[in-house]
């Protein structure tokens, strides 16, 4: 996304590459800024209990109504860890706690990582929250396939049940193009 105007002093910008840089950047056409525009991380996890797997009816846009794992925005001063978990209980009221990275996406078209952790829930306390209309445990045999929100949810939960049968869940990268 183009940053249309500077972030110091307001004047506009121009894209062009700055001296010794390789990509098109916004720079300041006043005081000569560079904006730096980077990927972002989304961070969540796969939270378990009992053999069952927690998940998300989406209540907000894009997607909603679609189920999806709990997973947001990586927030500055945060561990992917703890962004993980806090969003958990943020979007699904449950508490988990991490078991071990799972899975990382690279995005490319959306400009954006997603980074998977396992977790177990620490109790079976969970509930509907302004961001999900429901939120409920799932046996493998009724997870709602052809309603899941996003294409890296979906993969994410295919990879986990089929690692499963394996009983081994080994931290894997992935490109989505
Ligand atoms: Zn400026």
């Amino acid at each position: 996304m183009e940053i249309k105007f500077c972030t110091t002093c307001g004047s506009p910008t121009l894209l062009k590459i700055p001296p010794e840089d390789d990509h098109v950047r916004s720079v300041c056409s006043v005081c000569g800024l560079v904006h730096y525009n980077n990927p972002k991380m989304v961070v969540g996890c796969i939270p378990q209990w009992q053999g069952k797997i927690l998940l998300c009816k989406r209540n907000i846009e894009p997607r909603s109504g679609k189920w999806t794992l709990p997973a947001g925005y990586l927030e500055n001063g945060e561990s992917v860890q703890a962004g993980a978990v806090r969003e958990t209980r943020e979007e699904a009221l449950a508490d988990v706690r991490i078991i071990n990275p799972y899975r990382l996406f690279n995005i490319l078209f959306v400009d954006q990582i997603y980074f998977m952790f396992r977790a177990a829930m620490t109790s079976d306390q969970f509930g509907p929250t302004t961001e999900s209309s429901e939120v409920r445990l799932f046996d493998e045999k009724d997870i709602p396939w052809d309603k899941i929100a996003f294409e890296v949810i979906r993969q994410t939960l295919e990879h986990y049940f089929s690692d499963r049968k394996k009983g081994r869940y080994p931290f894997r990268i992935f490109d989505l193009a």
